[in-house]
């Protein structure tokens, strides 16, 4: 079956001599593995258009066994994200997520708010336009929530109260509790601003997710809370994470 679809590679791999196996976030069937024959050949346009963080179109064979794309065109390449250590670590994490969290490959799946959730997210952090902490929480917990992984944060989930100056989260459950309210154990605190941007970053529409604005402090709150929530929902270790922590 021979398709059009846009997608980012997420993950490049060399396979033989020539050929390359590639990830793709699509916005019409999730992850899609397929492999690029001959894409290392000196004369293949496709080299680019198939290198790891290029938003690309593409014409996509589906077979039983295998994948393969026959055509690639750049839509976007991100070349700021190449040059800088930092940048390039975060967005390799992003990638990561979005492998781990998006649907696998399936027909009629609606992926196109993960592909726009990590597009967005890269092309702030290659143009510097929002802190890279704020687009690393942003993209933990959006990615979380369209995953099946989303808080309740509407209120305090004993009293319904809707915000206090502190409230505690439950980094198991995904519950938030008031201040009175609080259950013993061991939960997060969490300010009333950090309780606000985890809502909005949740619940709010995708043409708004990425105008949030916070302090550096209320920022590495927020990034914190989110990380640990991920962690420890997904069970998952993320390798590009903890490269990011050494270089950040
Ligand atoms: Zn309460």
């Amino acid at each position: 079956m021979k398709l059009k679809t846009d997608g980012l590679i997420l993950r490049e791999q060399n396979i033989g001599e020539s050929d390359r196996l590639v990830s793709v976030l699509t916005g019409d069937y999730g992850v899609v593995r397929a492999f690029v024959r001959s894409a290392r050949k000196v004369k293949s346009n496709m080299l680019s258009s198939t290198a790891l963080l290029t938003y690309s179109s593409f014409t996509l064979y589906k077979g039983k066994e295998t994948n393969s794309i026959s055509e690639a065109e750049p839509i976007e390449v991100f070349f700021e994200l190449r040059s800088d250590i930092t940048k390039l670590a975060l967005a390799q994490y992003f990638c990561e997520l979005a492998g781990e969290l998006s649907p696998q490959d399936i027909e009629g799946t609606e992926s196109r708010e993960y592909l726009r959730v990590v597009l967005n997210a890269l092309h702030f952090l290659a143009k510097e336009k929002k802190s890279p902490e704020l687009l690393k929480a942003i993209v933990e917990l959006r990615l979380m929530s369209l995953s099946g992984y989303m808080p309740n944060l509407v209120a305090c989930s004993e009293c319904g109260k809707y915000l206090t100056d502190i409230m505690f989260f439950d980094l198991v459950t995904g519950l938030l509790y008031c201040k009175s309210c609080r259950p013993a154990g061991d939960f997060r605190q969490v300010s009333a601003r950090v309780v606000e941007a985890m809502r909005h970053i949740a619940l709010s529409d995708m043409e708004r997710l990425f105008s949030l604005s916070l302090s550096p402090a209320e920022t590495a709150e927020l990034s914190a809370v989110t990380q640990e929530y991920l962690l420890i929902r997904t069970q998952h270790a993320y390798k590009t994470l903890d490269f990011y922590k050494t270089v950040r």
